[in-house]
């Protein structure tokens, strides 16, 4: 199977001189030669400074061409990349950082703060590399600086290789965030299908819009690379702006849209899209939650000229499973779109009680095939409990997603098992945010639940909590609090503060209770 900088390579010695990657504010571009340069430069300076196959190389960086050859000079170099979300509160970071052990930290001037409050956390024996001017930290090594990288010579250092390309952290229900496995093969696999279904070719203009910890950006990145594409780097404060991200999309011609659904709906919502708009657009593939039938029917009126796809899949099968092209404009919006049918080498089986469910009957949806994770790093209990042994003795993962089959074969998502949610795309497990809440100092007791509230978001996270006796804990501290223990996407948008939290008759915290109290009162007409 091919590996991932192998992909570059090869696009680099059939066009050299095409543009490769495109910065979120247009001025910072690189070739293909020029990145197949500066990648190999990258790899010397981590193979200098004592980097192996094997060893991780942390990225805490925003996403400029310089970061993405980062990623790539990792591979160069035999390592593994963990892309950390560097808006994430230091004490998360840290638990992330302790579990991938990275032998160097590759950081940029927007996360100085945060590599201060990793050593604040005791991670004092830190090794950062700059991708810019020398960091200045007295508490850490500083490994290099750009300028440094860019003095050493362009050719790819001799070095041994490991399967994993990357770990991607996500959010784990006990509190630990949970590192996924990602191999080259997994990656490739998916990138091959992806090229021939959508028939990517020289000079496609691609979005690279999700954040670089989702491993949607990885099918960004590396179906560009192969197919000697140009991948734009969207700017992360266009998400909260519907006009301007239409304006991107408008100006820099794209002809690929790939993006979480709360990015479509925005846009739908605040009108930002026009008839005929985006002439340059071939297609708009969307993954990661569920996208409203309503909104998809907005956007394929709005642009005839446009292919829809569904993408599905969780990051443990990296990166997709299954796809669905909308065939034409939804006639019934109230009927969900399908998550479709497997991608090539991947299948989905629809359980029920660990056999497979009839045609039409609900079950729980497990992965196979290509794509599959080897599990979750340093954790076999945890990879155990997923990675489990199918009807045919064939390796499959649990997703936790409810689905089931029509008659055509075409599996339909009918929403989760447990308590993990879609917030704005973020994969968000309940269980980490009540843990945060619990740890608060004050807090007698905590319940952390997801209500479809009809907003833009997605779920919404609400809070109930009680306060100890003598203590003091208005909401404001508390958003506060728990702020500093989660990312800001996980920090609950609801809260109330309760004498005592609702009970079933087992005596146990009733969270469809409590959900009916987040929800607001019918008005007197209704
Ligand atoms: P992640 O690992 O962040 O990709 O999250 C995986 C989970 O997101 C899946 O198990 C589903 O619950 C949900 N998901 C992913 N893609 C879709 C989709 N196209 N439609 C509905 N839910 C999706």
């Amino acid at each position: 199977m091919t590996r991932l900088e192998d992909l570059l390579t090869a696009s680099a010695e059939r066009s050299p001189g095409s543009t490769a990657l495109i910065g979120p504010d247009g001025t910072e571009t690189l070739t293909y030669a020029e990145l197949e340069a500066t990648t190999n430069r990258i790899a010397r300076a981590l193979v200098d400074r004592g980097v192996a196959p094997g060893d991780r190389v942390g990225v805490l960086a925003a996403k400029t061409p310089w970061t993405i050859a980062s990623l790539i000079g990792t591979l160069k170099a035999g390592a593994v990349y963990v892309p950390v979300d560097s808006a994430s509160p230091a004490t998360r970071v840290a638990r992330i950082i302790r579990s991938a052990e990275p032998s160097v930290l590759l950081a940029d001037a927007t996360a100085t703060t945060l590599v201060d409050g990793l050593v604040a956390e005791g991670l004092t024996d830190l090794m950062v590399g700059s991708l810019e001017a020398p960091l200045t930290g007295e508490r850490f090594t500083s490994a290099f600086s750009r300028d440094e990288v860019a003095a050493l010579e362009p050719t790819r250092p001799g070095v041994g290789k490991d399967a994993l390309a990357h770990l991607l952290f996500t959010s784990g229900s006990t509190g630990i965030p949970k590192g996924v496995m990602i191999t080259h093969d997994m990656v490739s696999a998916f990138v091959d299908w992806a090229l021939g279904h959508f028939g990517t070719k020289p000079g496609d203009r691609i979005s690279g819009h999700p954040p670089l910890h989702f491993d949607l950006s990885t099918f960004d990145i590396y179906a560009t690379l192969a197919a000697g594409a140009e991948l734009h780097l969207v700017p992360a404060s266009l998400g909260l702006d519907a006009r301007k991200t239409a304006a991107f999309i408008r100006d820099r011609e794209l002809t690929q849209w790939f993006s979480v659904p709360s990015v479509l709906t925005y846009l739908a919502r605040f009108d930002a899209v026009a008839e005929h708009d985006f002439p340059a657009l071939e297609r708009l593939l969307w993954c990661g939650e569920v996208l409203p039938t309503p909104i998809l029917a907005h956007w394929m009126r709005k642009l005839p000229h446009v292919r829809f796809t569904n993408l599905y899949g969780p990051t443990e099968a990296t990166i997709a499973s299954s796809y669905y092209d909308v065939p034409a404009v939804p006639a019934d919006e109230s009927v969900p779109v399908p998550i479709g049918v497997p991608c090539a080498g991947e299948s989905l089986l629809v359980l029920d009680e660990g056999a497979p469910a009839p045609v039409g009957g609900i079950g729980e949806l497990y992965i196979g095939g290509v794509g599959l994770s080897p599990g979750y790093w340093r954790d076999q209990e945890k990879t155990d409990a997923a990675f489990v042994t199918g009807p045919d003795g064939e390796r499959i993962y649990r997703t936790g997603d409810l689905a089931r089959t029509d008659d055509d074969g075409v599996v339909h998502f009918l929403g989760r098992t447990d308590s993990q949610i879609k917030s704005r795309g973020y994969r968000i497990e309940l269980g980490e945010v009540e843990t945060a809440v619990n740890t608060v100092s004050g807090v007698k007791e905590c319940a952390v639940v997801g209500v479809d509230l009809g907003g833009f978001e997605g779920t919404t996270i609400c809070c109930a909590y009680s306060v100890a006796e003598g203590a003091s804990l208005p909401v404001n501290d508390m958003r506060r609090a728990v702020g500093a223990l989660v990312p800001r996407y996980m920090v609950p948008a609801k809260w109330l503060v309760l004498d005592e939290l609702p009970k079933n008759v087992n005596g146990k915290i009733d969270r469809p209770v409590l959900r009916e109290r987040f929800r607001p009162a019918p008005k007197e007409s209704e």
